[in-house]
């Protein structure tokens, strides 16, 4: 958190679903934000100005930080998810302790430099290769937090149970990494892990193919008994339905209905492939829905029911997930473009709903109610997006939130502020001084990434 009380004025912020013009946000050593005022037109003598529309911090609630050193080597050639799946689980075995934590610091910095302030990471590479213990049992999930808060975000550490390769079949030898062998094992090291100040701890399933339906519970109830988000793959690929109606004569939505999986605090990433009926499930529960739109093309999955979805009730957060592009913007954007390619009809969500979806949904899918809005008592966690660049000069300022939206990028971050912290500063990250050197050296020192 900043060690004093700090005031900031943003040229332009959206407060209330509207761009304010002249706002100063004060923040308390505690990290909250204080007041806010708008309509000052300079910034007054002491104040740190943001130039741009400030923004509440995006919540990026999906993510796999190993994924990202696979950026562009998986590009080559064609496949499926499943052929991507096997670099995929090529690359885990490379990983320790100590690599893991340089690549996840040097990818959270880039999470930072992007406006992302708070990453849920769905965690499963918990053990050494072959799926012997470390000396902490928690090694690699102590190296995430770690990892976070020095790139100066927020975590949610989504512990992941992930026990079987498919539905009766035992984990492969890839996979042992990530099994603890029983839900019960799991929940026992799961329970060792603590938060922070800036770090919380949640659970989750990876997928009804990983999980034994007769474990689900068993997840649920560690979550439940800690009031603590529980995350779940749904049905991001149709041979997942297929296979859990072979093995359960239900879809994957159903059977974790039925094993008590789903509700407010639960959110379901990708549900991609649903039923009328898995909607109207999820939506009756309160079940978030986390679309991650850049992975979701880039692995060929389909295109989500993202519309249905919010229709039916469910709150709709976003994630960069493999980071094929670390660009929350990107992610928001996706979320309509893929509507109307499916609908060939514009229109079917605004830049403020998308805006909600990228930061105020986003965390409190991850456990941080009071987060994600440029408010007294609200987090200090903030970004500022340029409006002077070649892509969002020209609108008028009203127009900000739908300049950011459809046509800024990552790369028109200028400022993050993290508890107040100011951890990007006119796009230069202040904690890691060359995140580009850090990705190339984290990268490089795995073997299957090259
Ligand atoms: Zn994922």
């Amino acid at each position: 958190m900043s060690l004093t009380a700090q005031t900031y004025w943003a040229e332009h912020a959206w407060l209330n679903d509207t761009v304010e013009p002249g706002v100063l946000i004060t923040t308390a050593p505690t990290g909250h934000i204080t007041a806010t005022r708008a309509d000052v037109p300079q910034p007054p003598p002491g104040a740190v100005a943001l130039r741009g529309l400030t923004l509440p911090g995006f919540a990026n609630a999906h993510s796999h930080c190993f994924h990202r050193a696979l950026r562009s080597s998986v590009q080559i050639g064609s496949g499926t998810f499943w052929t991507w799946r096997s670099s995929m689980y090529a690359l885990s075995q490379e990983l320790t302790p100590d690599s893991y934590f340089a690549l996840a610091r040097a990818v959270y910095a880039e999470m930072a430099l992007a406006g992302i302030t708070c990453v849920g990471e769905f965690h499963y590479l918990h053990h050494d290769r072959g799926g012997a213990r470390y000396g902490d049992p928690n090694a690699m999930g102590r190296a995430l937090i770690a990892a976070a808060s020095a790139a100066g975000i927020r975590v949610t550490l989504l512990d992941t149970c992930y026990l079987s390769a498919g539905f009766g079949e035992p984990p492969d030898p890839s996979q042992l990494r990530f099994s603890d062998g029983t839900a019960d094992a799991w929940a026992e090291r799961a329970a060792a892990l603590r938060g922070g100040d800036t770090a919380r701890v949640g659970a989750a399933v990876h997928s009804v193919r990983a999980v034994p339906a007769d474990a689900l519970a068993t997840v649920a109830a560690w979550a439940a008994e800690r009031d603590a988000v529980l995350h779940v793959h749904l049905s991001e690929q149709p041979g997942e339905n297929e296979a859990c109606h072979r093995a359960h004569g239900r879809t994957p939505a159903r059977l974790l209905a039925d094993h008590g999986v789903l509700g407010p605090r639960t959110t379901a990433v990708h549900a991609t492939h649903l039923t009328d009926d898995d909607i109207g499930l999820l939506g009756r529960a309160g079940t978030a829905v986390c679309l991650c739109p850049t992975t979701e093309r880039d692995l060929a999955d389909g295109i989500g029911p993202a519309a249905a979805l919010r229709a039916a009730g469910s709150p709709l957060c976003l994630g960069s997930d493999s980071h094929a592009v670390i660009d929350m913007l990107a992610e928001a954007r996706g979320v309509e473009m893929h509507e109307r390619l499916g609908s060939r009809v514009r229109g079917h969500f605004t830049a403020a709903q998308l805006l909600r979806a990228a930061g105020e949904s986003g965390y409190a899918a991850l456990g941080w109610p009071e987060a994600g809005r440029l408010e007294p008592g609200g987090l200090a966690d903030f970004t500022t997006v340029a409006l002077d660049s070649v892509r969002t000069a020209g609108p008028p300022p009203r127009l900000a939130a739908e300049a950011a939206v459809f046509a800024a990028t990552a790369a028109d971050v200028r400022h993050t502020v993290v508890g107040g912290r100011h951890v990007v500063r006119d796009g230069v990250h202040q904690l890691v001084p060359d995140v580009p050197r850090a990705l190339t050296r984290s990268i490089a020192a795995l073997g299957a990434a090259r």
